[in-house]
């Protein structure tokens, strides 16, 4: 698994076990196509989500992840897509169009085509007790950061 920036790679530690362990699947599942996934996001908070004009908060909550695709042959983003939303689909988010659940959204929302991986809200506050997980707190994030402006 490959990461877009070392910010990207700190941020999978930040979002939800679950999650995390689906991006390990997703990879593997790659892998035995011969391809491995690059992870363009991962943890982000509702500041960035605004600069991007992000309309859902499932990036900020830790419940998605972004995988890049124009380095993957249209069929694994296919098959990956098929695997995900059929293994996992009980996992997924709901689908505000269709109402169904959905994991795995090969989308272009105005910053390039890429898969979409997502938990339900529901799905997380249902588990997060059992594995100790809470949202992250943004203002402790901030806080600690030690990142330089751009
Ligand atoms: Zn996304």
């Amino acid at each position: 698994m490959k990461f877009k920036s070392e910010e990207v790679q700190k941020g999978l530690d930040l979002i939800h076990p679950t999650l995390k362990s689906l991006c390990f699947i997703a990879d593997e599942f790659c892998k035995r196509l011969g391809h491995e996934i690059t992870l363009t996001e991962t943890m982000s908070d509702p500041e960035k989500d605004k600069k991007l004009g992000r309309v859902s908060s499932s990036h900020s909550e830790g419940r998605a992840v972004d995988i890049r695709t124009n380095d993957l042959p249209k069929e694994v983003v296919t098959k990956l897509c098929e695997f995900l939303n059929t293994k996992y689909k009980d996992m997924g988010a709901i689908s505000i169009k269709s109402k169904r659940r959905i994991t795995a959204v090969f989308h272009d929302n105005g910053n390039g085509p890429h898969i979409h991986m997502q938990l339900g809200k529901d799905y997380i506050d249902s588990i997060s007790n059992k594995v100790k997980w809470t949202y992250p707190k943004h203002e402790v994030k901030n806080g600690r950061s030690s990142k330089s402006p751009k």
